[in-house]
C-alpha cells in the first residue's frame, strides 16, 4: 500500500511525537516484575521524563521490548538473580544463558546463530560511525526483493551514539520506512562511542582502556530513546569484541550479545539459521554486494517462501 505524502508525513509526526523521549532523567538499570492484568513483563530499566516515569520492558517469551507509563503496572522490585530464577524456562534468561556461555571468544562472542533452525537468516546491519553516508541500497533492495513476499521486512540494526549524532536525516528516513509497513527493525545497541584503535584486539573496541560501560550503554540508550527508537535486549559488542568478563557486564545489564556467523566482507558464507552481518555506514562495499548478490541467487527461494529474514 503506498500512502499519499502527507499522510506519511503526519503518521510519522504523530508516532515521532509519542516516542521521542527529550528530556530524560534518573535512567538507570531497574530490575522489577510488571504486570498488568494478565500480562507479565520484565523491567529492566526506568527513567522519567517531563515529570512522567517510564519503563522499558521486556517480554520474557517473545523478547520484544517497549517503554510504557510505570503507573499502568503493578510492581515489584527485584534483583537480576531473581529475575534469572523466576523466569528461568523464559526464552529471555535461556538466550542470556547461551550468551553467558559462548562469553570467552575474543571474536564473535554471545549468540551467533537462531535457535531452533530457521528456514532463512537473520539480517543485522551495523551503523558505526562514519563520516559516509548511509547505504541506502540496501534497505531499497530488500524492500524490492521481498515485496508481496514479507512486508515488513524483519531486520536488526545495530546503531551507535555517534552515528545517530551525524546522521539523523538517514535516521529519520529509515524510521520513516518503519512507519510505512516497508521495515520492522529491531534496534541494536552498538555502544555509544565505538572506541576503535591501533592496539591488539584485547585492548581494543570495548576493552580498551577507561571504557565507561554506563556511558557506552545507558548513555547510547537514552540517544536511542531521544530519537524515538525503543532499544531492544540485544548488544553487538563493536569490532564484534569482548572477553568473558564484559560479556557478564553486559548480561548485567539484561542484555543479549549477538555475534555473527555470516560476516559478508569477510568470505564468511551464510546457511539455514544464520545471523548475517553487513555495515550500512558506508564503509564495506563488499560486504553490501554480496549481499546484494546473495539476494538475487535466492530469487527463486525467496519467491517460494523457502527463504525469509527472520527476527
Ligand atoms: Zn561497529
Amino acid at each position: 500500500m503506498k500512502l499519499p505524502p502527507l499522510l506519511i508525513l503526519l503518521l510519522f509526526f504523530l508516532k515521532a511525537n509519542a516516542q521521542n523521549f527529550e528530556d530524560i532523567t534518573r535512567y538507570k538499570v531497574n530490575y522489577a516484575l510488571a504486570t498488568h492484568d494478565t500480562e507479565k513483563l520484565i523491567a529492566i530499566r526506568s527513567f522519567v521524563n517531563e515529570g512522567k516515569k517510564y519503563l522499558l520492558l521486556v517480554n520474557p517469551e517473545t523478547l520484544n521490548t517497549k517503554v510504557d507509563v510505570a503507573a499502568n503496572y503493578s510492581l515489584s522490585n527485584l534483583a537480576l538473580g531473581n529475575v534469572q530464577a523466576i523466569f528461568r524456562q523464559s526464552a529471555y534468561v535461556k538466550a542470556l544463558e547461551v550468551a553467558l556461555q559462548n562469553g570467552s571468544p575474543l571474536q564473535n562472542a554471545g549468540i551467533d546463530h537462531a535457535i531452533p533452525q530457521e528456514k532463512g537468516i537473520a539480517l543485522t546491519i551495523d551503523l558505526c560511525p562514519s563520516h559516509k553516508p548511509l547505504d541506502r541500497i540496501i534497505f531499497q533492495s530488500l524492500i524490492n526483493a521481498f515485496k508481496n513476499i514479507q512486508q515488513p521486512v524483519p531486520l536488526a540494526i545495530s546503531v551507535s551514539g555517534k552515528w545517530m549524532l551525524k546522521h539523523v536525516d538517514e535516521l529519520n528516513w529509515l524510521k520513516s520506512l518503519v512507519v510505512q509497513k516497508e521495515l520492522d527493525i529491531t534496534w541494536v545497541n552498538h555502544s555509544y562511542n565505538h572506541e576503535v584503535n591501533k592496539l591488539p584486539l584485547t585492548e581494543n573496541f570495548l576493552l580498551a582502556k577507561n571504557t565507561d560501560l554506563n556511558v557506552e550503554v545507558l548513555e547510547n540508550e537514552k540517544l536511542m530513546l531521544k530519537n524515538g527508537l525503543s532499544p531492544s535486549v540485544f548488544f553487538r559488542f563493536p569490532g564484534l569484541v569482548s572477553d568473558q568478563q564484559i560479556v557478564a557486564k553486559i548480561a548485567a545489564y539484561g542484555l543479549i550479545p549477538i555475534g555473527s556467523d555470516a560476516w559478508l566482507a569477510k568470505g564468511q558464507q551464510p546457511n539455514a539459521g544464520s545471523i548475517v552481518l553487513i555495515h550500512g555506514n558506508g564503509n564495506e562495499e563488499i560486504g553490501v554486494q554480496d549481499f546484494i548478490k546473495l539476494l538475487k541467487a535466492k530469487q527463486v527461494d525467496v519467491k517460494n517462501k523457502q527463504w525469509l529474514l527472520f527476527d
